[in-house]
């Protein structure tokens, strides 16, 4: 479905990433990815998941923080493939801390990777995208751009924001075939969730399973994860033609969280 089309992920050395670059690669995309970490076993994954199709994978550093390094990188990109046509908008941190104890810096890098990185690889895949009459934008929000927790005040306002950005992207090109939608998932177990059921289980004295169950207990009434593989289903979806005039929603898989 995708062959001949070239996929940008950020933050796709593991998680959700990851499983978006592999969806969208075992639909024939050539696929750009980006992140910190072991990027060599995320391409050789992505690469295994386009099975015998002949796609190209290649990679980035940038630094999803610094608007001069994604720069670099959507020029590499656009040099090594023509253009981006689906750019899916991924990289994220998390941290946790009440508004007046919340670390400055901590604040600036989540705004900076979980909300403007977007605004920058949206604003130089877009004039390509427009040209070509053909593009897809997704942005990895999270049922934290629907609704709050307490202590994650950074994460939820840039997650609020990307919904925000979704919306407006995706009208001003809604007359072409440019679509921008955001996926918004609960709870999916990756190193970055891990983190947080670890910080529970030393809390309360307590066995990763049992941590596990209470994370889970707290807020998605499916007591179960969502996985990397299903949300890319949805990112595959979002690329089909059946999705060309779905456009600026924002798509919770979330086990009912956010019906609650
Ligand atoms: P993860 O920690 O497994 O992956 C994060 C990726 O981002 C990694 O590849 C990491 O190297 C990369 N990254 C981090 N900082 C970066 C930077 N400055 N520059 C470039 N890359 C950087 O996390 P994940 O759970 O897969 O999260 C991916 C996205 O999904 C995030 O935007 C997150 O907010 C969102 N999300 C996650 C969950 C969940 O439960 N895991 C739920 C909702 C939304």
């Amino acid at each position: 479905m995708l062959t001949g089309k070239t996929a940008l992920v950020t933050g796709s050395t593991s998680g959700i990433g990851l499983g978006i670059a592999q969806a969208l690669a075992a639909q024939g995309a050539n696929v750009v990815l980006n992140g910190f970490g072991d990027h060599q076993s995320a391409m050789d994954a992505v690469r295994q998941a386009g099975g015998n199709r002949a796609i190209q994978v290649d990679y980035h550093g940038a630094d999803m923080s610094k608007a001069d390094e994604i720069a670099a990188m959507m020029a590499f990109a656009a040099e090594r493939f023509g253009c981006v046509d689906i750019l899916v908008n991924n990289a994220g941190i998390q941290h946790v801390a009440a508004v007046q104890d919340f670390p400055v810096e901590k604040w600036d890098a989540i705004l900076a990777i979980n909300l403007s990185s977007a605004f920058h690889t949206t604003r130089l895949a877009l004039p390509a995208m427009q040209q070509a009459n053909w593009g897809r934008i997704i942005n990895v929000a999270s049922v934290h751009g629907l609704v709050a927790s307490a202590h994650k005040s950074a994460y939820v306002a840039a997650k609020h924001g990307i919904v925000g950005l979704t919306k407006v992207t995706a009208l001003e090109n809604a007359t072409t075939g440019v679509t921008c939608n955001a996926i918004c998932p609960g709870w999916v177990l990756t190193p970055l969730v891990q983190k947080q059921v670890d910080a529970k289980a030393a809390e309360h004295g307590m066995s990763n399973a049992e941590a596990t169950k209470l994370l889970l207990g707290e807020k998605e009434p499916s007591l179960q994860f969502t996985t990397p593989e299903e949300l890319g289903a949805l990112a595959v979806f979002f690329c089909s033609a059946a999705a060309n005039n779905v456009r600026g929603v924002a798509w919770n898989m979330d086990g009912g969280w956010a019906a609650q």
